[in-house]
C-alpha cells in the first residue's frame, strides 16, 4: 500500500547558522506575529476601507503575500462592514479554482483562528461539504459557487464573495465574474472582491468597470535562472538528478520541483529515494532528505505534510504538479526545478471531448515558477529546457480555460440561469465560436436544449447535477432501463482517476501479475461493465484496501468513487420526466422480450442515451480494432489497455466515453463497450438535424446599429426575415 512521503535517513548534518530565520515556519504561539509579517498586513486598513466604500475591489499581490488566508479574516474582524452590509453575521465565500487549495486554505485559516474545521471556517468542494450553520468563512471551488447560483441567482446567503486566483482564468471563475457583476448591480448589501497574482491586471480592471485596485508590494529576492535542455520523456529522471545535486552541493533551502502529473510525482519520489540509497551504498555521505509528492488527488491530510517543517538537518524536496505555482505557497523554498510542462484539459473540437494533454507552460508561468525560489531568500531556478525553448516554444501567457475546453456544462448552467443569449453574455474573454456551437450541439443531442436553443425540462434536471451533462443524461436513462444502481457506480468510477494500479514498466513480474488480476474482472462487453465488476467485487470484499492491493487496483480511485456514488445517490431523488425517447425503446424491447434481466445490457442501453454521438462502427476490411465514428467519420483505434483489446474480439459497433490522443484523426479509444446498432438507430438521425445557427440563436441576434427604414419593413414580414436569415 502506497506511502505518500519518504523520509530518507542520512548522515546528520551540523546545524547551520541562520536556518531558523530563513526556513522554518513560526508556529502557533507566534501566529499573530506571523500574520503581521505578511506583506498584506500593511494594507489591512486600506483594504477594509475600500471594500466598505466600493461594490467591487480588486487586490493583487505575489503568491504568498497573504491574500487568500488574510482577507476573509480582515473582513470578519471589521466593525464597519456588518453595519454597511446590514448583516449581523457576515458570510464570506472565497473561491479557488482547485479543490486542493480550497481544502488547504480552509485548514490553514481554521488553524490560525484556533477553531475546528467546518465550524467558523469551512470548505465545500464537489462531492464534499465541510461546513455548518456556524460557518462564516467558506472556502469553495468556483464550480460549487456556480452551482449554488443555480439555486439562488443573487447568492443572497453571502455578504461578500472573494473570487480568488482570478488570473488563473479558470472557466468557472470567468463565468462567475460575469454573473457577480450583475449581482453587484442588484444587491446594495453585497461586495465583490477579485484577487489575483500580478498578471493581466488591466484586463480585469477594465472588465470590472475600473474598480479600485490595491497592489500589495512584496519583497522578492533575486533568483538565478539556469537552463539545461533535457529530453522531455526523461524529465522525471533529470528532475531527480537535479534535486540530488542541489541536495549534495548547494546551501540552505528546500527544493520545489514542478512536474506534470500525479504519476510523475510519485515516480520521482521513488526514483529519488532509490538513487539516494545507491549513493549511500557506494559510501557517499548523504544528508537526510524528506521526499514528498504534492498533487490534487492526494488525501488532504497527506497534502498538509508539505507545509510542516522537517527536522533541522533534513532538506525537504517536494515533487509537485502545478498546484504550487500560485495556489499554495510553501515556505522556505530556496530552489526550484521546472520541467517546463503542464498537464491540462484540452478540447478536441472534432470529438467534442476533453483530453488531458501535456503542453509547454507559458513564459509567464515559467517566471511564476522561478519566483517561488525567491520569496524568503535569494534562490536558484533550474529549468529543464533551453533558453531558446523558452523564447520560441513558450507563449507569452497561458490560454484561458474558456478557450480550450468543452463548454457544454457551462452553457447548460447559463441556460439554467435563464440567460438565453449565451453568445452575448458579457464574458471577460469570449470563447471561440466553434466551441460554442459544439457545446450547443451536444446539449441538443442529449435533449437538454430544444431546436431553438431553449433549455428543456430535462435540461434543467441535468443542470442540477454536479456532473458533465452527458453523464447525468445516462443516469436519467438508467432510471427507465432499471439499471440505476449500476449506472451510479459506473458514473462514479468514470469520474475518478485511473482505477488500475500503475506498475512500473521495468517491473516485469508485477506487470504480468497485474495483467492476470485485471483479467478476472474483464467482461466481454467492454470496459464499462468491467469497471462495474471491479466496484462490485470491492464492495463484496467490504471495501478492503488489502483487496485492492492484491488485485492491483488503485484503492484511492475506488474510495473516491465510493464517495462520489454516495453523494450522487442523494441528489437524484425524484426525477420524473415523461416523454423521453428511451421509454419507447424500453417498451419495444420489452415487447420483443429482448431485454433480459442481464444488467450488462441495461447498463449499456442507458449509456447510449448520453453518448450515442460517440458510437462507432468497425472498419469493414481487416483492420482489427479500427472504427469509424458515426458523427463525423473520424478514424479511431482501440487502446491496448481496453478490455476489448485484451480479449482480442472486436464487435461491429461500440460506444466510447474516453478518448485520448493529440492528433485529430487518430483518436485512441480508452474506455468503450460493445453495443447493438438497433439501440441507437432512433437517435442518430438527430445528429444531422441540429441547425446550429438556430440553436445558438444567431438568427435572432440583435444588430448593434439602428435598422434602416427598409429593414424595418422587412422585419414586419416574417417570410422575408426567415429567408434573409437563411442566406446569412
Ligand atoms: P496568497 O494568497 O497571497 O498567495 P496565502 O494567504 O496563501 O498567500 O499565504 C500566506 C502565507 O501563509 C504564506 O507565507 C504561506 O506560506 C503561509 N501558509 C499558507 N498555508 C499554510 C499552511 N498550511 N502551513 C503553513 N503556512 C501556510
Ligand atoms: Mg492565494
Amino acid at each position: 500500500i502506497k506511502k505518500f512521503f519518504i523520509q530518507f535517513k542520512g548522515f546528520s548534518k551540523k546545524k547551520i547558522e541562520g536556518i531558523d530565520s530563513i526556513c522554518r515556519m513560526p508556529y502557533l504561539n507566534k501566529m499573530d506575529q506571523f500574520a503581521s509579517e505578511l506583506p498584506i498586513h500593511k494594507y489591512k486598513d486600506q483594504i477594509l476601507q475600500l471594500i466598505c466604500e466600493n461594490p467591487i475591489v480588486m487586490i493583487t499581490g505575489e503568491p504568498g503575500s497573504g491574500k487568500t488566508t488574510q482577507i476573509p479574516q480582515y473582513l470578519l474582524e471589521s466593525s464597519d462592514l456588518p453595519r454597511i452590509l446590514k448583516s449581523s453575521k457576515l458570510k464570506i465565500a472565497i473561491t479557488q479554482p482547485r479543490r486542493v487549495a480550497a481544502i488547504a486554505m480552509a485548514r490553514r485559516v481554521s488553524y490560525e483562528r484556533k477553531c475546528g474545521l467546518g465550524k467558523e471556517v469551512g470548505y465545500s468542494i464537489r462531492f464534499e461539504d465541510c461546513t455548518s450553520s456556524k460557518t462564516q468563512i467558506k472556502y469553495m471551488t468556483d464550480g460549487v459557487l456556480l452551482r449554488e447560483a443555480l439555486q439562488d441567482n443573487q447568492l443572497s446567503r453571502y455578504s461578500v464573495v472573494i473570487l480568488d486566483e482570478a488570473h488563473e482564468r479558470s472557466l468557472d471563475t470567468d463565468i462567475l465574474l460575469g454573473l457577480l457583476k450583475q449581482v453587484v448591480q442588484l444587491r446594495k448589501d453585497f461586495r465583490l472582491v477579485v484577487t489575483s497574482a500580478t498578471l493581466d491586471i488591466e484586463l480585469f480592471q477594465n472588465y470590472l468597470g475600473n474598480c479600485p485596485l490595491i497592489q500589495i508590494e512584496g519583497r522578492q529576492y533575486e533568483v538565478e535562472v539556469l537552463h539545461s535542455a533535457v529530453k522531455s520523456d526523461l524529465r522525471v529522471e533529470f528532475a531527480v538528478n537535479a534535486a540530488i545535486r542541489i541536495h549534495l552541493h548547494e546551501g540552505l533551502g528546500d527544493v520545489l520541483v514542478f512536474l506534470t502529473g500525479s504519476e510523475e510525482c510519485e515516480k520521482a519520489c521513488r526514483v529519488c529515494f532509490d538513487t539516494l540509497q545507491k549513493l549511500v551504498a557506494k559510501g557517499k555521505p548523504v544528508p537526510s532528505m524528506m521526499i514528498l509528492p504534492l498533487y490534487g488527488a492526494m488525501p488532504s491530510e497527506e497534502q498538509s505534510k508539505v507545509f510542516k517543517p522537517c527536522p533541522e538537518d533534513t532538506r525537504k524536496v517536494i515533487f509537485s504538479t502545478n498546484i504550487a505555482e500560485t495556489s499554495l505557497t510553501i515556505n522556505g523554498i530556496g530552489f526550484v526545478i521546472d520541467c517546463g510542462y503542464i498537464k491540462q484539459k484540452a478540447y478536441n473540437p472534432r470529438t467534442g471531448l476533453d483530453a488531458l494533454m501535456v503542453t509547454p507552460i507559458s513564459k509567464q508561468q515559467a517566471k511564476q515558477r522561478a519566483g517561488r525560489a525567491g520569496r524568503t531568500q535569494e534562490g536558484k531556478c533550474f529549468r529543464l529546457y533551453s533558453e531558446s525553448f523558452f523564447e520560441e516554444q513558450m507563449a507569452e501567457s497561458a490560454v484561458a480555460e474558456i478557450k480550450r475546453v468543452n463548454l457544454s456544462s457551462t452553457i447548460l448552467t447559463l441556460k439554467a440561469l435563464d440567460i438565453r443569449d449565451v453568445i452575448n453574455f458579457g464574458f471577460i474573454e469570449p470563447p471561440d465560436h466553434e466551441a460554442l456551437l459544439m457545446a450547443h450541439k451536444q446539449l441538443f443531442l442529449i435533449g437538454a436544449l430544444d431546436e431553438d436553443g431553449s433549455i428543456t425540462e430535462l435540461g434543467r434536471s441535468l443542470a442540477s447535477l454536479p456532473l458533465e451533462p452527458t453523464y447525468s443524461r445516462c443516469l436519467i436513462a438508467s432510471l427507465i432501463f432499471k439499471s440505476y444502481s449500476e449506472m451510479l457506480s459506473l458514473v462514479a468510477m468514470l469520474s475518478t482517476e485511473n482505477i488500475w494500479q500503475n506498475v512500473p514498466k521495468m517491473d516485469l513480474e508485477n506487470t504480468e501479475n497485474a495483467k492476470q488480476a485485471q483479467l478476472q474482472f474483464i467482461d466481454k462487453s467492454g470496459d464499462h461493465v468491467t469497471y462495474l465488476k471491479v466496484f462490485d467485487s470491492w464492495r463484496d470484499n467490504e471495501y478492503s484496501e488489502a483487496w485492492c492491493y492484491e488485485n492491483f487496483i488503485n484503492a484511492r480511485a475506488l474510495r473516491q468513487a465510493r464517495d462520489i456514488r454516495g453523494q450522487l445517490k442523494t441528489m437524484i431523488k425524484n426525477f420524473r420526466i415523461s416523454g423521453l425517447p428511451e421509454e419507447k425503446l424500453y417498451n419495444e424491447l420489452m415487447e420483443k422480450k429482448a431485454l433480459s434481466s442481464d444488467s450488462s445490457i441495461r447498463l449499456r442501453l442507458a449509456l447510449c442515451f448520453g453518448f450515442y454521438m460517440n458510437a462507432a462502427r468497425a472498419v469493414s476490411y481487416g483492420q482489427e480494432g479500427s472504427y469509424l465514428s458515426v458523427s463525423d467519420g473520424t478514424m479511431l483505434h482501440v487502446d491496448k489497455q481496453s478490455s476489448i483489446s485484451i480479449l482480442g474480439k472486436y464487435p461491429p459497433w461500440i460506444i466510447y466515453t474516453h478518448l485520448s490522443g493529440s492528433t485529430l484523426s487518430h483518436g485512441s479509444l480508452k474506455v468503450l463497450s460493445k453495443i447493438r446498432s438497433e439501440w441507437i438507430e432512433d437517435l442518430t438521425p438527430k445528429l444531422s438535424q441540429a441547425n446550429l445557427e438556430r440553436l445558438v440563436g444567431l438568427q435572432k441576434q440583435k444588430r448593434p446599429r439602428e435598422p434602416s427604414i427598409n429593414e424595418e419593413k422587412e422585419a414586419e414580414d416574417p417570410a422575408i426575415k426567415v429567408n434573409q436569415a437563411r442566406e446569412r
